[in-house]
């Protein structure tokens, strides 16, 4: 017979964690499922490590919103748990004139975000703060920031763990049922089970839509397409040659090869976009041209050899290429009738920033 839990979270990831201890430390019992031998081995630890601002994001829009509230969350958070973090601000650059009308576009689309502190720069102010980048003009969003995401997750789980909370490693969920006295899951790995639930919250990241799938009950008809988008990074050689992170004003469907600079020091370039039909992490060299290409429009500076292939992340898409990006799809009962169950898809960035209120976010859909 399937032993009964109350809440079962499918995947430890960034927002499966955050999930996970949220419910925890609402005083129900959790275990946390995930597929590897360790957690947060996918995109939470395949991704930039920017704390956003929360300026792009259509208005309204759950990325809107949990982006600014788990930004905010987030400072505080890491604060109070010695997670590391910088508040290092970033500069977004117009190259030309031609992207002046972009730039101008953001400060409006911050302010109804609730982002009401990026300052305008004039080229002179821009090369005043970042000398090495070339622009026409800037914009500074000084609550932009980086973080230790490994550390980050660190301090999520021993949360959950410390008000209960279980975490069970090389148990990928291999089916499910939906039934009158609960959701029934089962595991495989090593040592495989079933466990019937009264909560599900499927974080399975990229794989979310393929878990969906496996639980007999879910409506087809509320599971999104499948789709994924590959990013590289390359690494700098050398001391950094910039304070704050650098993005190039964004295309509709990314953000442009902009720079990051990790806790250690490290500048990093990408992500770059191309789209994939399968998991696969492996690093394209010949993308090298195109990423020169692309950071000398905004650091001429940068020498020929200077860039080492880093890694690469998969962002978990929703849509495929062309079409407008989507909102985070985030589903309760009321969207696909599964009482007790919350799909989370396509949590793309801003995810994790958003982490700590989409968690929230889960937890009220669940009380709804
Ligand atoms: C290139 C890139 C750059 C990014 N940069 C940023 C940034 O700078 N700032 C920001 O805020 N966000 C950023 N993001 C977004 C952020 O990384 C994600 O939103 C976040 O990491 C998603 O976390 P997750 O827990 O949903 O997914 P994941 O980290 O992928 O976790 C899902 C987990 O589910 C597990 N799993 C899968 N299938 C099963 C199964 N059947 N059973 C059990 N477990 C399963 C997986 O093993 C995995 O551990 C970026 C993303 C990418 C790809």
């Amino acid at each position: 017979m399937a032993e009964r839990i109350e809440c079962a979270v499918i995947g430890a990831g960034v927002v499966g964690l955050a999930v996970a201890r949220r419910l925890a430390m609402s005083g129900r019992e959790v275990v946390l499922l995930e597929a590897e031998s360790a957690f947060g081995t996918h995109t939470s630890s395949r991704n930039s490590e920017v704390i956003h601002a929360g300026i792009y994001y259509p208005t309204g829009s759950l990325k809107a919103r949990l982006c600014v509230a788990g930004r905010q969350a987030l400072y505080r958070y890491c604060a109070g748990h010695d997670v590391g973090h910088r508040r290092i601000g970033k500069i977004i650059v117009a190259c030309d004139e031609s992207e002046l009308a972009g730039l101008g576009k953001y400060k409006d689309q911050a302010a109804i975000n609730g982002v009401d502190d990026l300052q305008v720069l004039t080229a002179g102010a821009l090369a005043g703060l970042e000398p090495e980048v070339r622009g026409v003009a800037g914009v500074l969003s000084p609550s932009t920031g980086i973080v230790d995401s490994h550390g980050l997750m660190l301090a999520y789980l021993g949360d959950a763990e410390s008000r209960g909370a279980a975490l069970a490693l090389g148990s990928p969920v291999v089916s499910g049922r939906v039934e009158a006295a609960g959701i029934v899951l089962a595991t495989g790995g090593a040592e495989s089970a079933e466990i019937r639930c009264d909560v599900v919250v499927n974080s399975a990241g990229f794989n979310a839509q393929a878990v969906a799938r496996t639980i007999a009950g879910i409506p087809r008809q509320s599971i999104p397409p499948t789709h994924y988008a590959i990013g590289h990074y390359y690494t700098l050689a050398g001391a950094a040659p910039f304070k704050r992170l650098i993005y190039p004003v964004a295309r509709p469907d990314w953000l442009g090869v902009h720079v990051t600079v990790d806790l250690g020091g490290q500048v990093k370039f990408g992500p770059d976009i191309g789209w994939i039909d399968r998991v696969d992490y492996r690093f394209d060299e010949s993308r090298e041209a195109a990423f020169y290409e692309a950071i000398r429009r905004y650091y001429p500076g940068l020498r020929d050899g200077a860039l080492r292939p880093g890694y690469t992340g998969i962002r978990p898409k929703i849509h495929g290429p062309g079409e407008p990006a989507p909102d985070f799809l985030i589903q309760g009962s009321r969207e696909h009738g599964v009482p007790g169950l919350v799909n989370l898809y396509g949590i793309e960035s801003p995810g994790l920033t958003a982490s700590l209120a989409i968690a929230d976010y889960v937890e009220t859909l669940l009380a709804r």
